[in-house]
Parts: structure tokens; sequence; C-alpha cells
């Protein structure tokens, strides 16, 4: 029998490409925790576990997730069966509340690892990939609307993205709609155009907003207004032609259920880590497509590592309405895959070979390590 011999963390710090400009949080560099699964037989299973803007997004943060790893976890696992990977994940949920986002990255890297010993695709232990490539968004987040309409176009004639979605929320809903109906006109017909609120509307401001955004011919309108209020949103969901989209209030299949029965979305952003992992993001698909709800495949910005993770699950669902906006990598300075994740034809493709069909660039993973003396801030020139 194999085992799982040793868990280790390592957390990165990888400047973005430009200033991300949430509602909540300004984002200049991006921090992984990377998980190692060290097995009996020799092997290893990679995984990430990566949140937005530090604390800001969501109750976990790179040190919790470290911190919930290696204290909790780990020692729950460690000695045990490397291929009962449902094992783990129960036992993980009985050691540890919540903490989704670290039970995911050491599930991902539990699958990587069954994958390769097995030499079959994450995909295939999931049932096999329906799917070679997945549309893929871009989100415009520069921060200013003439920024935003030239990487617009940029995106367009390079054919990478054909699917905007744009971070609002920072400013009064009157000059976010604005901006929205700007970068609309610029790109027309050419592109779908979707924003994300991240919960900072009140539902007054959301009323008005909506109605501005369907006018400027926004699509798709996610998470405007707090996870708290759950009535508020079945008010939107069904008070507007616009599709209305359930990100941060979906934390597993328990918050699925909830928000599919209140009918509180017309989508439901679907990410591995917020879901706790693979096998539930699954489940949480599963609610989605059986309450006729429809699906997106999110992303917490997350390095190549954890996008090739989310890839290998979204090409196993037949139908996601609403593409993906499995970027992540493309938003960094710098890789740290051997072999990149591939974008072309407005669409990412999904990494074949054992496991998540990626391996790391160790060089690169060691240059980026928080703990190694250097400023990587001085790698962005800021
Ligand atoms: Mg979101």
């Amino acid at each position: 029998m194999t085992k799982i011999d040793r868990i280790e963390t390592s957390i990165l710090e990888i400047p973005t490409i430009r200033g991300h400009v949430l509602s909540m949080a300004t984002m200049r560099t991006q921090v992984i925790v990377l998980v190692s699964v060290r097995f009996s037989d020799g092997s290893v299973g990679i995984g990430e576990g990566t949140t937005i803007g530090g604390l800001s997004y969501c109750l976990e943060s790179p040190e919790s997730i470290q911190s919930a790893i290696e204290t909790y976890i780990a020692p729950v696992l460690e000695g045990r069966d490397a291929d009962d990977v449902n094992g783990a994940i129960y036992l993980m949920d009985k050691a540890v509340r919540g903490n989704a986002i670290a039970k995911a990255a050491v599930e991902i890297a539990l699958w990587d690892g069954l994958g390769k010993r097995l030499d079959v695709s994450v995909a295939t232990l999931f049932g096999g990939a329906v799917h070679k490539q997945l549309p893929v968004a871009w989100t415009l987040a520069s921060g200013n609307s003439e920024t935003d309409i030239e990487e617009a176009h940029q995106m367009l004639e390079s054919r990478r993205h054909n699917i905007f979605k744009l971070k609002i929320g920072k400013h009064p809903v009157r000059d976010d709609v604005e901006h929205v109906r700007r970068i609309k006109e610029a790109v027309g017909d050419k592109a779908s155009v979707r924003v994300d609120v991240n919960q900072a509307w009140t539902l007054t401001e959301a009323r008005w907003g909506l109605a501005g955004l369907q006018d400027a011919g926004c699509e798709l309108v996610e998470q405007p207004i707090s996870v708290k209020d759950l009535s508020g949103m079945t008010e939107l969901t069904q008070g507007y032609e616009i599709a209305v989209m359930a990100d941060e209030v979906l934390n597993g299949p328990e918050d699925a259920f909830a928000v599919a029965a209140a009918r509180a979305a017309d989508v439901f952003a679907v990410k591995v880590a917020q879901s706790g992992g693979l096998k539930r993001a699954n489940e949480v698909i599963g609610i989605g497509q059986s309450a006729g709800i429809g699906l997106y495949g999110g992303t917490m910005l997350e390095s190549g590592l954890s996008t090739a993770a989310a890839l290998q699950l979204f090409a196993t669902v037949n139908t996601l309405e609403w593409g993906t906006e499995l970027f992540g990598p493309l938003l960094l300075v710098d890789e740290i895959l051997a072999t990149p994740v591939g974008y072309s034809d407005f669409c990412v493709e999904v990494p074949t070979g054992a496991g998540l069909g990626v391996a790391l660039d160790q060089d690169k993973v060691a240059y980026y390590r928080r703990d190694r003396s250097r400023s990587v801030s001085a790698l962005a020139g800021e």
C-alpha cells in the first residue's frame, strides 16, 4: 500500500502584470500556498491554495491556509492510504471546520498523486473529459476606463479573450454604470461584457445598478450584494433580466443548495478552492445542474497549478453556459509551471497527461518563495 508520507507547504509571492483593482482591495502581488504531498513510493502530488487580497476577500488568508494544513490537516493524513482520497476528504472535514481553501489545496495534491500512480488524468478520475478547451474570460480591472478599453481591444485583436468581466463597486453606482457603458460601446457585439461587484452594493444601490447595467448591454452581474442578504439576491434575480451570479456566497454544496432553494441566483460561479476541493466543487455543479442554474468556471486567481486542477474538473462538465475565467496565470508576471497552460482562440486548453497534467519549474518556485531573502517588489518595478 502506498502511504501519505509527508505534507509540505510553502508560500510564494508573484507580482501581477498591473494593479488589479477590486472593490475591496488592489492587488499588486498574488500570494500562493503551494502544497507537496510526498508518498511512500517516491511519487509527489502537488496542489495550490490561493485567495484574493489577503483577508479582504474571504475568511482565509495565505498564512491561515498554511497554518491549517501544517498544524491540523497534515497530522491526520500522514501515514494513511494514499489512494483513499475520499477517506482523506471525510477526515479533513471531521478534523477541521471551514478552511475550504486549505482543504482544497491538499485534496488537489492527493488527486494529482492518484492520477500519476494510475497514469490517468484527474479528469479521468472524475469520469473523463468531454472538452479539450474551454472559453475563458479576462478581467478588466486597471481602475481606468481608457486603459480597460485599450486592453479589451488588444485581447480581441490577439484572439485571446472575447468575454470581459469588469470589476466595479468601488465608485458611486452611476459612475460604475457609465464605466461599463463606455466599455460595452467600445467593444460592441464583438464581446460579452459582465461585471463583478464583490458584495459592494447595498440592496438599494443594486436596484439602480442592475437597471443601469442591463440598459448598458451588460449580460451578467456577479455577487452585487452581501453574502448575508440571500433574500436580496432572490429579489434581484427575479426582478431583472440581467443574469445574477452567486460567487462569494457559495462555499460548498450546502450553500449551493441554499442559494438554489431560494432561487437567489441565475448562475453559479463554481470555484474549486471556495467549494473545498474538486469533489465538493463537483457537488456544487450537480446542484446547479439539477436546479437549472447556469454554470461558470470561477477562479481565485490561482497560478497555472490550481488553474490546471480546475480545468481537469470543468473539462468533465457537458455545459458551462457562461464559460470560465481561468486566466489566473496570465495576470502574473511569471510562470511557475515547466510548461504553461495554453491560451488561444478565446479558449484555455485542458492540460493532458497524468494527474493534473502539469509540472512545477522548481527554479521558479525557489525564486518566488516568500522566505527567500529577496524583494519581489523589485521585479515589478514598484
Ligand atoms: Mg467574483
